[in-house]
């Protein structure tokens, strides 16, 4: 399929070019040392993760130890109090560890192992991605410095102690306002001066190439199996498929097995408050082009051009930026990008739990919500929507925050 001159036959293997390029968003905007590091990465990925060794081993853990396939739930009730479409869930919030980030931390994880390295390193916010990689690590024998903001340690206990069980040294980092953008200057840094002995594993399809490229990979199992079990499932292929959108990883994997068919693709990001800066972290909607962490893409900016402060209920998806491939999916208008609100969120978080006996996670609860919305107008046909973690993590804020409803 060809679509704004971009032909979806072989768009694997054009996109990103050997630059690390989607059209003019990725690239690799860090110093000559981490551009040596990068350079090793990528090599690596294209030698090691091609291999059939490689490729068979991932596969034995996703089965073995992660537990994929994961299923597809036919969301009837839900459906049903809404109208004719049908809701489908891609279940990654049955995933090991709860959400879908452990596929591109086993995918990382392993590739360290072939690389001969000892440790992995990362930043974390939340605390998501920090336990899906202590958990990878435990899994290989790595070691693991996890680099968290002196505010988020004390704000994401669970957590903390998560990590701290599954043997990673969280690392407390304590200058500026501590929290999110300083965890990942620290990180950096540390990666900077021991990557011979290590590998940086990022948490979305974020930062410098290869990693836009290689999480992407990493996640497509998701749209993959979906693609196949939605088929066997129905007798055809959805008419929209949704996903929620902080970094992008989630709605990556998804689209990854859908771009190539005439399904209609939506990737929601959080509107939060409202649409004033500060209020939401909305960047594919409201941001302009600009460099940060070692990419091009599309971001949302203070005054002097710096990141801005961002916010959503969901603090897997407060980012001021997405993937570069987000952006140039956007771009091209293979993929529409909208959002959704904490209000509606909430309504589409108590929705799920009630009629469906499943909580599911606030990111994930921004892509059912837009579902639920697109089913009313929609009048017929299917809507396939990424879930892509559960709720436990949420319980007690949603419980303060919101009340039971
Ligand atoms: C981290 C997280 C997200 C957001 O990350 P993406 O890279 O945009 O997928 C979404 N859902 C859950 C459950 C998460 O933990």
């Amino acid at each position: 399929m060809v679509f704004n001159n971009v032909d979806f036959d072989t768009y694997f293997k054009d996109y990103p070019n050997k630059d690390g390029f989607f059209g003019k968003y990725g690239g690799v905007y860090v110093d000559d040392k981490l551009k040596a590091a990068m350079k090793e990465i990528t090599e690596a990925y294209f030698s090691i993760c091609q291999s059939r060794k490689f490729i068979a081993e991932l596969r034995r853990i996703r089965t073995e130890f992660q537990g994929r396939p994961t299923p597809i739930t036919h969301l009837e009730r839900l459906s049903n109090s809404l109208g004719n479409v049908q809701i489908y869930a891609k279940r990654e919030d049955l995933n090991h560890s709860g959400a879908h980030k452990l596929n591109h931390c086993m995918g990382e994880a392993l590739l360290a192992k072939y690389m001969g390295k000892k440790k992995v390193i990362a930043e974390t916010g939340a605390g998501q991605h920090g336990v899906a990689l202590a958990t990878a690590a435990a899994y290989f024998g790595l070691e693991c410095d996890i680099y968290m903001g002196a505010v988020d340690i004390k704000k994401q206990a669970p957590n903390v102690a998560r990590m701290k069980i599954l043997g990673a040294n969280v690392v407390e980092v304590t200058h500026g306002l501590a929290t999110l953008k300083e965890a990942v200057d620290a990180a950096f840094e540390a990666y900077s001066k021991e990557y011979e002995n290590c590998i940086y594993c990022i948490g979305s399809v974020l930062g410098p190439h290869p990693f836009p490229m290689m999480v992407r990979d990493f996640q497509s199992v998701v749209g993959i199996e979906a693609r196949e079990q939605f088929m066997d499932m129905t007798g055809h292929l959805p008419d929209a498929i949704v996903a929620c959108v902080g970094g992008g990883s989630n709605a990556a994997g998804l689209f990854a097995g859908f771009l190539n068919d005439p399904v209609d693709i939506y990737g929601i990001e959080p509107l939060g408050r409202g649409p004033k800066l500060g209020d939401h972290a909305a960047s594919l909607k409201f941001g302009t082009e600009g460099i940060m962490h070692g990419f091009n893409s599309i971001m949302l900016k203070d005054k002097n051009g710096d990141p801005a402060p961002v916010y959503s209920v969901a603090s897997g998806l407060d980012y001021p930026s997405s993937g570069p491939e987000h952006a140039f999916l956007q771009e091209i208008g293979r993929v529409k990008y909208d959002v959704i609100d904490d209000e509606e969120t909430i309504d589409a978080f108590y929705k799920l739990s009630r009629l469906e006996g499943i909580i599911p996670a606030i990111e994930s609860s921004h892509a059912v919500a837009y579902a639920m919305k697109m089913a009313k107008t929609m009048g017929h046909g299917s809507i396939l929507v990424n879930l892509s973690g559960r709720g436990d993590k949420d319980m007690d804020y949603v419980i303060e925050h919101y009340g039971i409803r």
